[in-house]
């Protein structure tokens, strides 16, 4: 009859049972990790010694295959088993190497702390890192893992070595990557520091600049303004304010109510196509001024506010208040106005006289001479005379006269024999391009021709030759005044047909008033043609105006 166990005894042998799975376990473990060369097991007919030279093939193949060295030492530190991987590592045959004293293959400062490990080993499984020399003789880190172990012939102890190097060079690199990312990390935040002050000051800065161009704007006896990209105002200072009574949100709907009635459309106009071309906006205008209703003339500028990218981002305008100087210059244009025409009268019976005088018989040759310099100097007179009056209604806006189809060859060869009478000691060449027909009026055309010419003559003292070009150019007849004269400087060139302007100082060397050119341009402006100048200081001058060319008209072609 089977004997039942207490629940004690049943205890126990679980215990005793849990203790040999554990074992086994182990067992099984050590051999997976190649942590062990042999090894004991309890059989039925007592302890087995699995050794290596015990031939347990399966086990040596897979110590042989470990990357790892492996190596068993006996209690005197003397070498009982090791792999080829670890024959290699200290660069010896394999079959060398066993019975030898492992402390032969580890370098002299390396020693007592391999020592201390592998005495750690003997009790309880134990690691450490020390360096051994490679077949170069460098230093390589490894990597100990210390196991005793209960062989049959006694206890010996394994040791499983790993090449640390690729760990180490992971480690450094590692290292250097953090170190590096420290750096960075601390860089950026440098940076962010200097960024946020550097934006703290732009901050003051445009503060400031706001502040003083606003302080600016408000203190200065002008008005300005800005506009956005559609025009619309979102600026004014205080003179603004001041002058018209309104701020800038009234401004913007009481255009009426601020421009004279007379100045309305052609300023809307020009501030249109000024926005719509994307350029400068010059004008002139009357505002009214709140204080006393009346309207006073301006003179406006609108400059378009540029980025990087050369779109407009907003206008930047002014207004002058120009209504006294011009008032002093409509006087003056209407004395100067006045007084030609009154000396016209005087000087034309003037003229007559000394004409009568000429054809007086019994003239003595010293009467003679000074008729002909008063004649001389009357002619002078009537020109300057001429000119103050053709500049008067210019100014008046009365310059009219009638055009006809003309003969523009013609016309200029029959002022080039003029020229040659007066001017006899200076050669005069044409280049005449065929026949060229415009519409215009004869008289006023010659005018121009005859100031060009005289101008050449008096602006070339050392200088005899002078050439007239006429050509077609495409719908357009040009005529071009050359000279080799004393020519003038580039910033002339644009302010030369203004009234008055004279170039290279010639108010006080040269006599004359700076006014035919400003005549000349008027009448070519009257003809819609437009006038240029090309100079050179010293080297000469080519003063070109063109006009347009009358359209052939076919039925005629073919009479
Ligand atoms: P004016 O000759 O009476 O001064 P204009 O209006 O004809 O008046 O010319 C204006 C100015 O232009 C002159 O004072 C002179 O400085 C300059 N000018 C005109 N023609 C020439 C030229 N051919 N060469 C150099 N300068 C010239």
């Amino acid at each position: 009859m089977r004997q039942t166990k207490t629940y004690e005894e049943l205890l126990e042998e679980l215990e005793d049972l849990s203790f040999q799975l554990k074992e086994a376990n182990e067992t099984i473990h050590a051999i997976r990790t190649g942590q062990i060369d042999a090894l004991v097991v309890e059989t039925e007919d007592g302890p087995q010694l699995y050794t290596l030279k015990s031939a347990d093939h399966t086990y040596r193949v897979f110590i042989e295959k470990m990357k790892e060295g492996a190596v068993t030492l006996n209690s005197k530190g003397i070498i009982l088993y090791c792999n080829s991987q670890f024959a290699d590592m200290i660069n010896m045959p394999l079959a060398k190497v066993i019975g030898l004293p492992i402390m032969n293959f580890i370098p002299d400062q390396y020693k007592s702390r391999f020592k201390k490990i592998t005495e750690q080993g003997w009790g309880s499984d134990s690691k450490g890192e020390i360096f051994l020399k490679n077949k170069n003789g460098d230093p390589v880190p490894f990597l100990l893992s210390v196991t005793s172990l209960e062989l049959y012939e006694g206890t010996a102890l394994s040791i499983i070595l790993t090449d640390l190097s690729l760990q180490k060079e992971n480690e450094k690199q590692l290292e250097l990557k953090n170190r590096q990312l420290e750096e960075a990390k601390l860089a950026a935040y440098k940076m962010n520091e200097e960024l946020e002050s550097i934006v703290e000051e732009r901050t003051k800065d445009l503060l400031v600049s706001r502040e003083y161009f606003k302080f600016l704007a408000d203190n200065i006896p002008v008005i300005i303004w800005t506009a956005g990209v559609d025009g619309k105002l979102d600026y004014v200072n205080r003179r603004w304010v001041e002058y018209t009574g309104f701020d800038v949100e009234e401004s913007k709907t009481k255009q009426a109510e601020l421009l004279h009635p007379d100045d309305m459309e052609r300023s809307v106009m020009g501030w249109q196509t000024a926005l719509q071309e994307k350029r400068k906006y010059e004008g002139e205008f009357r505002l009214k001024r709140i204080t006393d209703g009346t309207y006073r003339w301006h003179s406006s500028q609108a400059i378009p506010f540029k980025d990087e990218q050369g779109n407009i981002t907003a206008w930047i305008g002014t207004n002058i208040d120009i209504h006294d100087q011009k008032k002093e210059l409509e006087k003056k244009d209407e004395f100067i106005g006045v007084a030609s025409h009154e000396l016209k009268t005087p000087l034309t019976s003037l003229k007559g006289y000394i004409q009568l005088m000429e054809f007086q018989e019994n003239l003595s040759d010293t009467a003679k001479i000074y008729v002909s310099k008063a004649t001389s100097s009357v002619n002078k007179l009537q020109h300057l005379i001429d000119e103050l009056l053709d500049a008067s209604k210019i100014k008046a806006g009365k310059l009219k006269f009638n055009k006809e189809e003309l003969n523009l060859t013609d016309l200029i060869s029959l002022c080039i024999e003029n020229s040659t009478y007066i001017y006899p000691l200076h050669q005069i060449k044409k280049e005449l391009q065929g026949e060229i027909i415009v519409c215009g009026n004869a008289e006023r055309l010659e005018q121009v021709l005859m100031n060009l010419i005289n101008n050449a003559v008096k602006y070339s003292p050392n200088r005899k030759e002078i050439i007239i070009r006429a050509e077609k150019d495409k719908d357009s007849a040009v005529v071009s005044v050359i000279d080799f004269g004393i020519g003038m400087a580039k910033a002339d060139e644009e302010l030369i047909f203004e009234r008055f302007y004279r170039a290279n100082g010639h108010e006080s060397t040269m006599p004359g008033l700076g006014m035919g050119l400003y005549i000349s341009s008027e009448i070519i402006k009257e003809h819609n043609g437009e006038i240029h100048v090309r100079s050179k200081l010293n080297e000469g001058s080519v003063f070109s105006f063109s006009l347009p060319l009358v359209a052939h008209k076919p039925d005629q072609e073919n009479k």
